[in-house]
């Protein structure tokens, strides 16, 4: 397989896949630039290397129109002082004025297409679309994982158009080295901490590390389908019925496997889902009717830190309560600092899934953790083990090569 270390770019034009979908204000200002910074070293090397990139990216989610809301327009100004280069724009992302664009484009130049959501063959994966957009560049570079889960035309189909000349792009292969390294060689022991909001949208993973944790933490408003599972009073905390039985699987599971399950004990509960709400602090398994919970309690909160702070290796994956709101945010800001103090004794931690990236920025701890994934859904379907079809395209020999 090609690297972008081994390539050479010299007089190519690379179209290069990013993922731009980034925060805008009311004004169109970018408030949050992590993954345009993401993506600065692959453009760099290219460039440096005497290639062009024509730059490819969706944001939001527009449907299959223009709307200038979702204009990649927006993205030039700042995309150029990052990259220390005036970045060219095309008003489209294929047809004849792209395509002189690209034409016209001499080494060490860039340009940002359009967004290629404003046309829905994109999301459809297309075919057509992808030989259009292929017919651009010289060379394909991935470097999207955020959208690596979806065979998009920019994402997967187009890579059959370049059988021997497409690679990951830097950020790509960091975030599946990463993943991989935690998956196949983490050092132990090896502890899972999972919150958020569902079981439902966590049990994949669940099944998936059940064979690979010494330990797993459940936190946050899962927890409560367990602790009613065990047969626990939970009053008007969230609860999937229908995910009791599921609860139950997990606990026997980890009892088979012989990994050690950390279920709270305790929770700081709430009259209403509300910041303002009056709170106190109760047994988990006995809280009142009318009282929900919304974030573990300190005795939970010391039972984790000691299970994160002896551990080698650890994976964070959704908060251990309602973060959001300053009243609760105390056991997901406890975590967070186990887990920056096990990384400083030498473990290796990795921080994925939008609501905890969210939770690590928040307390500016972002850099005190081994690895921060912008993967999100992709990085959940990577962890259960999936194959992501944007991965697949790039490692995977061309069936079809139809250029
Ligand atoms: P997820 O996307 O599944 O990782 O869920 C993240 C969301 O779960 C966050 O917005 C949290 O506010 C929410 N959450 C965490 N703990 C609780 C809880 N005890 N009750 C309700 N929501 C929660």
């Amino acid at each position: 397989m090609k690297t972008i270390d081994s390539y050479d770019f010299k007089n190519k034009k690379a179209l290069v896949r990013v993922d731009f979908n980034v925060p805008l204000d009311e004004h169109f200002n970018v408030t949050d630039d992590t993954r345009i910074r993401a993506a600065i070293p692959t453009l760099k090397k290219i460039l440096n290397g005497g290639g062009s990139v024509i730059i490819m990216s969706h944001l939001g989610r527009p449907k299959n129109l223009p709307e200038d809301k979702f204009s990649l327009r927006h993205i030039v100004a700042p995309l150029s002082k990052l990259l220390g280069a005036d970045v060219k724009f095309s008003k489209d992302c294929i047809g004849a004025a792209t395509k002189e664009l690209c034409a016209a484009l001499k080494p060490g130049e860039a340009i940002l297409l359009e967004n290629l959501r404003f046309h829905m063959e994109e999301t459809k994966g297309a075919e057509s679309f992808a030989k259009e957009l292929a017919s651009l560049g010289d060379v394909y570079v991935n470097d999207a994982f955020g959208t690596a889960h979806r065979a998009h035309a920019s994402t997967t189909i187009i890579a059959q158009f370049f059988p021997n000349d497409k690679m990951f792009g830097y950020c790509m292969s960091a975030e599946l080295e990463s993943i991989d390294n935690l998956m196949t060689k983490a050092q132990k022991p090896f502890t899972a901490i999972l919150g958020g909001a569902k079981v439902s949208g966590k049990i994949a993973i669940i099944e998936n590390l059940m064979d690979k944790v010494d330990n797993l933490i459940i936190g946050g408003g899962m927890s409560y389908t367990f602790i009613q599972a065990q047969g626990g009073k939970v009053g008007s905390s969230l609860v999937e019925a229908d995910r009791i039985e599921t609860a139950l699987g997990v606990i026997e599971a980890a009892k088979k496997k012989g990994v050690k399950l950390y279920i709270p004990t305790d929770t700081v509960i709430a009259d209403a889902f509300s910041n303002d709400a009056n709170k106190k602090t109760c047994a988990i398994n006995e809280i009142p009717d009318g009282w929900l919970g919304l974030d573990i309690g300190p005795e939970t909160e010391n039972e984790f830190t000691k299970v994160i702070e002896s551990s080698n290796a650890i994976l964070w994956n959704g908060p251990m309560g309602v973060f959001e709101m300053s009243n609760f945010e105390h056991g997901t800001k406890v975590v967070a600092d186990a887990i920056v103090k096990a990384t400083a004794r030498g473990a290796y931690s990795l921080v994925g899934g939008g609501d905890s990236v969210a939770a690590i920025n928040k307390y500016n701890l972002a850099d005190k953790v081994s690895y921060v994934s912008t993967g999100g859904g992709a990085m959940l379907e990577y962890i259960e083990g999936k194959e992501l079809p944007g991965v697949k395209a790039i490692q995977e020999g061309v069936e079809k090569i139809v250029k």
